[in-house]
């Protein structure tokens, strides 16, 4: 992404402070015929890029939402072959979080671009498939 945006922002910014620097009428918040479009291109600008700002912080919570979902998919499936097919003792499956983390790593390691899953990721799956 280029950040154009971010230096023709800073540049409004920066014409802005100039021109009321300088002016009289700007300072006291009556703009002149030539500090006008200057404020308002400052303000523009600002709108935009906050605007973006919110844009992308929202993206970022919807990304992060969908990788926590998928992660937690994939523990669970892991967890859910281990209580299905592994070992059980005195009634109850023999899986820990590391037997889990292993198996999801083996199922969906290449699908786990952000790391293995974590040991709290696997309690979350294992609980889940045991219905705690
Ligand atoms: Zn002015």
């Amino acid at each position: 992404m280029s950040d154009q945006q971010f230096i023709a922002y800073m540049e409004a910014f920066q014409a802005a402070i100039e021109h009321a620097a300088a002016c009289e009428p700007c300072q006291n918040d009556q703009p002149c015929a030539a500090g006008d479009p200057i404020h308002a291109d400052f303000c523009a600008k600002q709108d935009a890029w906050e605007d973006r700002q919110r844009r992308e912080r929202r993206n970022e919570r919807r990304r992060a939402k969908r990788r926590a979902d998928s992660r937690f998919r994939i523990a669970r499936h892991a967890a859910w072959q281990l209580v299905t097919y592994g070992r059980w003792e005195n009634g109850r499956p023999a899986a820990t979080d590391e037997d889990v983390i292993r198996a999801a790593d083996a199922m969906y390691g290449g699908y786990l671009k952000s790391g293995p899953i974590t040991r709290s990721e696997a309690a979350t799956a294992l609980a889940a498939v045991l219905g705690n």
